[in-house]
């Protein structure tokens, strides 16, 4: 069952998502907890990839740190590729393992800004360009960890303070830095930060609003698929008994038909008709005549012996029964259990006053017919035969059972 309060919640915070000013990142727990469900194997995919990538490109910086700053180019080996890269490396395995939403960004925050501070690190001092080359490796590294990677936002945000601290501390101990120079690196990096972390939070934004977009219509189709269910099982029942209707008995006719062809076994149809209905209605009233028809079905249904056994309201006052390899010793025995139960139970208690209604007592009569279908019979020859038998039970007096025009079973009224 779909819940309607979820539903409620992802419309009230589609809405709050919409709005034009600030809102903060978090659905209400429930919500937030699926959220993280649905969308974290997905998520650890993308980041594993995303983490390679990273770590190959911090090896490649490599060779710009030899060529930069020759003398420190075995502190590099040793800092990038064996201590930094390992590490990440150990970071990003866990990815493979979909981990807990704070181990998944933690970890990715942290690898961020210790391969930051590594960068920092190696340029620190060498030249008199080395200090801008550290500048631009801050800003790629929070770019990469905030835009690329797109760390969930708090943990974009720590990890980028963290990085720009780090970034301070070079740049105040940095000794071939003028003032100026300081005041104007360190503003660069802040203004990254910043505009890295606007970008994230947009991202963040259309990324949750889009899971709850999909997950409202998710839910719509769901309820949909229940309404159709829903309407498809009422058309297929009539509105006053609840048993099968007409439309529902020639679907399922032509599916037994076909299979008793199939199986070559017999297909038994039994006819059933209320007799006297019509002095029925006119002596105890036509809502009478209703309950009497309710309490038939109900009959019908309760003297059915198999799943497979098939019974609907024909129409009016008629009821029909399918009965799937059964020949017509089956079938007239079913027949007569129905005539039997209606005759015994077929009478409602009758609620008016009128002395004649108490007189009506409710019998049927029923019409039975078997057939082993074959390719080159038809289905109107069952039901025409059946329909004769009942004509057949009508005059013999009704409240009978009439196979074909051969045996009689039951009480004459
Ligand atoms: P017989 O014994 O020969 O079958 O006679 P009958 O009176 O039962 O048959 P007839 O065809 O003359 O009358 C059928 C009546 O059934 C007429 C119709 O008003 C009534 N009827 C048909 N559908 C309904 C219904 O849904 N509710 C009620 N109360 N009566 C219905
Ligand atoms: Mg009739
Ligand atoms: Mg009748």
């Amino acid at each position: 069952m779909v819940s309607t309060s979820l539903h409620d919640v992802v419309a009230q915070q589609i809405e709050r998502l919409s709005l034009k000013k600030f809102q903060w990142l978090v659905f209400p727990a429930q919500l937030e907890q699926r959220f993280e469900r649905d969308t974290c194997g997905y998520r650890s995919a993308r980041l594993w990839i995303e983490g390679l990538v990273a770590i190959v490109l911090f090896n490649v910086l490599l060779l710009a740190n030899h060529l930069l700053i020759p003398s420190v180019s075995w502190r590099a080996v040793l800092l990038r590729s064996a201590i930094v890269t390992p590490v990440s490396l150990l970071v990003n395995i866990g990815m493979l393992f979909n981990p807990s939403r704070v181990y998944r960004e933690s970890s990715i925050a942290f690898a961020s800004c210790v391969i930051c501070f590594t960068h920092l690190y190696l340029e620190r001092g060498g030249s008199a360009i080395a200090p801008t080359f550290a500048q631009v490796g801050v800003i790629v590294t929070v770019l990469f960890a905030t835009v690329v990677m797109r760390l969930q936002f708090f943990y974009a945000l720590w990890a980028s303070l963290v990085m720009m601290a780090g970034d301070v501390v070079y740049v105040l101990t940095d000794s071939l830095l003028v003032p100026e120079e300081k005041v104007f690196g360190l503003s660069l990096t802040m203004c990254a930060v910043a505009i890295t972390m606007m970008a994230n939070y947009s991202l963040g934004r259309e990324e949750r609003l889009g899971y709850l977009l999909r997950l409202r219509g998710e839910m719509d189709g769901a309820v949909l698929a229940l309404d159709n269910e829903e309407l498809q099982r009422i058309s297929n029942l009539d509105a006053l008994t609840g048993i099968a209707n007409r439309h529902a008995f020639e679907r399922e006719f032509h599916h037994l038909w076909n299979a008793a062809i199939e199986t070559q076994s017999p297909l038994s149809a039994v006819l059933i008709d209320v007799d006297h209905f019509k002095k029925l209605n006119d002596v105890s009233g036509h809502l009478y005549g209703d309950k009497v028809l309710k309490r038939v079905a109900t009959l019908l249904t309760q003297a059915l012996r198999s799943k497979d056994d098939f019974a609907a309201r024909f129409g009016g006052e008629e009821f029909v029964v399918l009965l799937p390899g059964t020949g017509p010793a089956g079938s007239l025995l079913l027949a007569e259990r129905i005539r039997k139960l209606v005759e015994v139970a077929g009478s409602p208690v009758v609620e008016t006053a009128n002395t004649d209604a108490m007189s009506v007592w409710t019998t049927v009569s029923c019409g039975v017919a078997t057939v082993w279908p074959t390719q080159s019979s038809s289905k109107e020859q069952l039901l025409n035969s059946a329909d004769q038998a009942l004509y057949q039970a009508k005059s013999n007096g009704r409240n009978s059972v009439c196979c074909c025009d051969m045996a009689l079973v039951g009480d004459e009224q």
